[in-house]
């Protein structure tokens, strides 16, 4: 099959011909239509994330399952999927609890620890595909059928983790990203007044079509003071930080209300300080939120097919051209998602 292999971090994508995949017991294999680009992969394609290679990276697939191993049984041949990222063991006590992303034998990530979805097909254990739902129309748009598993499922457990209500302020920092752009549309979905902290103004109105209501320019001036400054003094009730470089978690943080809850996705995963006391007399929550179940996925999925969500991803071109692809990426030049067409 042809395949866009990197033979080391931080090297160009390789197109290869390699054998095609061949599933062994509880496997199966897919062809790939489509898989999104986001910065998560480019991470491990530029080697700040570690994994194995040689590798085929890639996780948020659109595929139709060609061949199964002895032994499955929840798809069958012809089954459109998508995939779940990690590669969770699916029997200790996180994952019978469905939090799979504390799974406590972890086998790692789709597209590190195996090959991904950068070729024409992938083969993965079983359980990590998962079928589209029927009114799902994957076929007319496989890339935004294929991002729904991260780049929309992601945004959609926050709402839960931090326990969002409609009425309530929520505060996006990096909110033109690929993962923020799709949280204010998620927060918009759950009724919230929307507020997007972006820095780069060529995505100010991306923002705001995505659904935020007000934007913060947070290239200079006093984030915290523009947040208590749009809630009356009262401070945003929740505060989601796709950065997580310091000054935007400390600027999170200060900038809550009472019962204010502020969640952390990562991003650059940096120290910072909050204030003891405001969070006692507030009652206020520090959240950390990582991927999501299954369900969250199988909710998304409903979501997008209900046409109560449309994915945005704005780039879109051939296996070929993943190399230019990543650079976009890697620029963060793309507005939402970026996302390659394969077969
Ligand atoms: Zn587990």
């Amino acid at each position: 099959m042809k395949a866009m292999v990197l033979e080391a971090p931080n090297t160009p994508f390789v197109l290869k011909q390699v054998p095609d995949p061949e599933p062994g017991p509880g496997e199966a294999v897919a062809r790939v239509l489509a898989c999104g680009s986001g910065l998560t992969i480019q991470h491990v394609k530029a080697g700040r994330t570690p994994a194995g290679f040689p590798l085929i990276i890639g996780h948020e697939i659109t595929g139709e399952i060609v061949e199964v191993g002895p032994g499955v049984s929840n798809i069958a041949a012809g089954d459109a999927v998508t995939a779940y990222f990690y590669l969770s063991c699916g029997h200790c006590r996180w994952c019978v609890a469905n939090l799979e992303p504390l799974c406590d034998n972890t086998g790692g990530h789709v597209g590190r620890n195996c090959d991904g979805g950068y070729a024409e097909f992938i083969k993965l254990p079983a359980r990590n595909f998962i079928r589209l739902p029927d009114n799902l129309d994957y076929k007319a748009r496989p890339a935004e059928a294929g991002i729904i598993s991260d780049a929309l499922a992601t945004p959609l457990k926050v709402l839960k983790r931090a326990h969002v209500q409609a009425g309530e302020s929520v505060a996006v920092f990096g909110a033109g990203g690929g993962l923020g752009i799709h949280q204010l549309m998620m927060a918009r979905w759950a009724r919230t007044r929307v507020i997007a902290v972006e820095t780069k103004a060529e995505k100010f109105d991306a923002c705001r079509q995505a659904g935020a209501d007000e934007v913060v320019d947070a290239s200079g001036g006093d984030v915290v003071e523009a947040l208590l400054d749009l809630t009356g003094g009262r401070g945003v009730d929740v505060a989601i930080d796709y950065v997580s470089a310091t000054v935007t978690l400390e600027a999170g943080a200060r900038a809550l209300g009472k019962r204010g809850r502020l969640v952390t996705l990562g991003g650059a995963g940096k120290t910072f300080q909050a204030d003891a006391r405001a969070m006692l007399q507030k009652e206020q929550d520090l959240l950390g939120s990582r991927y999501v179940s299954r369900t969250d996925i199988l909710e998304a999925l409903d979501l997008v097919a209900r046409g109560e969500i449309r994915p945005l991803v704005s780039d879109i071109r051939p296996l070929e051209e993943a190399e230019t692809l990543h650079e976009a990426v890697e620029k963060g030049t793309v507005t939402g998602r970026a996302a390659l067409t394969i077969g």
